[in-house]
């Protein structure tokens, strides 16, 4: 008998059944469920098993189909749910019993999601997949706030930056960061602010550097506190505001005076909105 002859590859995985399992690595956006990719939507309305994100927005989870099993292994900070190599294997385990997995997260996969380490595993695994991406919290959220992320007259680069700094792990390039006609962008920034604002302005920015942290942003419930590196921890402090939380620094947080155009329904404590 011929030893290369093609086996199906269902036939060749472990437990899988007549049809292979696939995982979707999907991006639900930053909340507002309008923002959903046409693929993403789709693929929920289709959905057999749904893996969720902690971010994913209640109104993008109403798109899910009714009949889909829905596990959440939403993460928040210092308080995991499921640890990423417990969703790894989820992930893996699922796929091999010949389920078709939408993994959804918020924003995009592929930004500070952990989406390249889902992959990872799935591919070591030899498990099939796709990634569809997601508008990011930066595009997504700076869009609802009115606060263009280049302009040429204010920045010609932006970058996009993690908040969540290990303790004792390596520093950010303050220096770096600290550059005059850039927008920065802080993804999960808002318990080390105070932090992030002065070292900035230590590293050459100027304190009165306009800034933004928006709340929720493309939801109902957007919050914007508007300042300067100087005062804004202050404010956002004094706000109240609560995570998820965007910041964004750089001289095209003015802009907004003029461009603020999305209104959220009236919430009761939207006094500093
Ligand atoms: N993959 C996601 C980011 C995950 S990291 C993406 O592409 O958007 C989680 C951080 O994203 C939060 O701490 C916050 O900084 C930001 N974020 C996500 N959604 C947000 C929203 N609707 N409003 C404000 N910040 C948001």
């Amino acid at each position: 008998m011929n030893a290369c002859v093609d086996l199906p590859r269902s036939l060749l995985r472990p437990g899988a059944g007549a049809r292979p399992g696939r995982v979707y690595l999907v991006g639900a956006g930053p909340g507002d469920p309008d923002l959903l990719t046409l693929r993403a939507a789709r693929l929920l309305a289709q959905a057999e098993v749904v893996v969720l994100d902690q971010l994913v927005s209640a109104e993008v989870q109403a798109l899910i189909a009714p009949r889909a099993q829905v596990i959440d292994a939403g993460k928040q900070r210092q308080r995991h749910t499921m640890e990423q190599d417990e969703i790894n294997a989820l992930l893996v385990r699922l796929a091999r019993q010949g389920r078709q997995v939408v993994r959804l997260k918020g924003g995009d996969p592929f930004v500070f999601g952990r989406g390249g380490e889902e992959a990872q595993a799935l591919a070591e695994a030899g498990i099939e997949f796709e990634v569809v991406p997601g508008i990011t919290a930066a595009c997504g959220v700076s869009a609802y706030a009115g606060i263009p992320l280049t302009h040429r007259d204010h920045a010609q680069s932006c970058s996009f930056v993690t908040g969540h700094v290990k303790e004792g792990g390596p520093e950010p390039d303050w220096a770096a960061l600290a550059q005059p006609q850039q927008t920065l962008v802080i993804y999960m920034g808002l318990a080390a602010l105070p932090r992030i604002c002065t070292q900035l302005a230590a590293h050459g920015l100027s304190p009165e550097t306009p800034a933004a942290v928006v709340q929720q942003g493309t939801t109902a419930a957007q919050r914007v506190v508007t300042g300067t590196l100087a005062d804004l921890a202050a404010r956002v402090q004094a706000a109240g505001l609560r995570s998820p939380c965007l910041t964004i620094v750089g001289e095209v947080v003015r802009l907004r005076e003029q461009l603020a155009w999305f209104e959220p329904a009236p919430v009761l404590s939207a006094a500093c909105a």
